[in-house]
């Protein structure tokens, strides 16, 4: 949604249980469904700090621009007890009528502007991809349930037959299975796989791991015994 009149930041909320926002000291608060109870830090503050960041980056480019905010809750089974004192929290369908109620004061951007900062706001664009979760919480990949994961059904545990990957659970087949998962691999447990990571993870034999590992676009390092194979994600625009 486009409008010359004003920027709208959202600090996107997917926490399951219910939520309380305190607002001194800002904090987050998680109550979930078994009673287990976790503190974040406020997405108020966040919401503050990315308005701000952005502001910064229009004041860059010469541009004056009112900016409001909101913080989303991305599931409607999140449940409020205590909201922020002085930030809307919204649920995805609020969304359009909240960007639609906002004031449009002035003349706005005038359309050469405006055009200009949309191609801006998209040429630098970066995508976030986050340390894998394993590394950053110390989960060993042991916890982590190895097989190749159906893209149809979800079901993980696809088996492998000549030239594809067949789900025993929604019967679907599909060559490039192992791509996906091996993706989550490096999103979820590290950069890197070594044959006998890959062999483990995905059940197949050295051949095959082998023959999947050169065929994807990864970098190898190290000699034939201890070789290693790496994701680098790009920052894709
Ligand atoms: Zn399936």
């Amino acid at each position: 949604m486009k409008t010359p009149h004003y920027g709208v930041v959202l600090e996107t909320k997917n926490l399951a249980g219910s939520l309380e926002f305190r607002d001194n000291p800002p904090q987050l608060i998680q109550k979930r469904e078994d009673g287990q109870i976790k503190y974040y830090e406020s997405p108020v503050v966040q919401l503050e700090r990315n308005i701000e960041l952005f502001s910064a980056w229009l004041s860059e480019r010469n541009i004056d621009l009112p900016l409001y905010g909101a913080i989303v809750l991305a599931y409607p089974k999140q449940h409020v007890d205590i909201p922020p004192a002085n930030t809307k929290i919204l649920f995805p369908n609020l969304v359009p009528p909240f960007i639609k109620s906002l004031p449009r004061e002035g003349m706005g951007l005038d359309t050469s502007s405006f055009n200009w900062l949309s191609a801006e706001l998209i040429r630098c664009h970066q995508t976030y991809i986050p340390k894998p979760v394993c590394e950053s919480y110390q989960i060993p990949v042991s916890a982590i349930k190895p097989g190749v994961r159906c893209v149809s059904c979800g079901n993980i545990g696809m088996n492998k037959i000549p030239r594809s990957w067949h789900c025993p659970v929604c019967k679907v087949t599909n060559h490039l299975a192992h791509e996906q998962t091996l993706n989550e691999w490096f999103l979820v447990v590290k950069r890197t796989i070594t044959n006998r990571e890959c062999r483990e993870f995905l059940g197949v034999d050295i051949h095959t791991a082998k023959r999947i590992l050169m065929g994807m676009d990864l970098i190898t390092s190290g000699t034939f015994r201890d070789r290693s194979y790496r994701m680098d994600f790009p920052q894709k625009r």
